[in-house]
């Protein structure tokens, strides 16, 4: 054990990131045992849209579909509404430096990859891990790149090379915008950095968060553009809004229709 990790023993509680509570160093997971099973059942939390869990749920916003026909890997469904713990825990990974925190999740990217490449026969042995990497202005406020961060654990997990492949020179933030300026915004914001060459590389492209997956989309069209043979998705957490709010729309709308047909039955039967 280095001398650090014995200091940091002796004079630091290691608490859990949920509840904050003591645990101890043996722990696998940053959390206490009640936490633990909290936390599987989030990871085992079903679809509001499709109802199948993680494994089996395929509800992808169209432009991660677009990137490599529809392969991408994800861990939780992120609806703060719903699951505010992990809220809280994408908040810190994105806000707050916590070795503990990227590295949890980056073994559950890491796993989600594995899961993946089982399924559809992929070598991920084949495959270079890269990121979308984080705006300068974040970057300056936050100091760390939590994507490159990502990367960069989930590279060491799997025993692949991690490489720098694009710059991020946006100005505006993804999150305050809507669906279009996101994907005219993201866009904007990335091109691919000076010297890279593809040539028929594969990669794991690595984000927090997939949303409207423009920005993925955004990256993924620079690497394929510069010579990349496959690029797929691998984010922390799927964002399920967009679907659930599609899906109200789509009854409300019947709704209205179907009162629409009444009052028009109803104004021609009384004439
Ligand atoms: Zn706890
Ligand atoms: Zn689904």
């Amino acid at each position: 054990m280095k001398l650090l990790e014995i200091l940091k023993r002796a004079f630091l509680t290691r608490i859990c990131l949920i509840c904050k509570e003591a645990i101890s160093y043996d722990e696998d997971e940053p959390f206490c045992e009640e936490c633990i099973e909290k936390w599987n059942a989030f990871l085992k939390a079903k679809c509001h849209v499709c109802g199948y869990d993680r494994n089996g749920c395929t509800c992808l916003p169209s432009q991660v579909k677009q990137i490599n026909d529809s392969l991408a890997a994800w861990c939780v469904f992120y609806d703060p509404r719903e699951n505010q713990k992990i809220n809280e825990i994408i908040f810190k990974l994105k806000k707050n430096y916590n070795r503990e925190i990227i590295n949890m999740c980056a073994k559950r990217m890491a796993k989600a990859i594995i899961s993946l490449c089982v399924v559809h026969k992929i070598d991920y042995k084949k495959y270079i891990i890269t990121y979308t990497p984080r705006r300068m202005h974040n970057f300056l406020k936050y100091g760390f790149d939590h994507s490159g961060k990502l990367a960069k654990a989930i590279g060491e997990i799997l025993g692949l090379k991690v490489e720098k492949t694009i710059k991020n020179i946006g100005k505006k933030e993804q999150k305050k915008l809507n669906k279009n300026d996101r994907k005219l915004n993201a866009q904007k914001s990335y091109e691919i950095r000076k010297n890279f060459d593809g040539n028929g590389k594969n990669y794991f492209l690595i984000d927090d968060i997939m949303t409207t997956g423009s920005t993925l989309y955004a990256c993924a069209k620079l690497l394929y553009e510069n010579g990349a043979k496959n690029v797929i998705p691998v984010t922390f957490a799927k964002d399920n809004k967009q679907f659930i709010r599609r899906n109200k729309n789509v009854k409300r709308h019947t709704g209205n229709n179907i009162a629409r047909v009444i009052k028009s039955f109803m104004r021609n039967g009384s004439q």
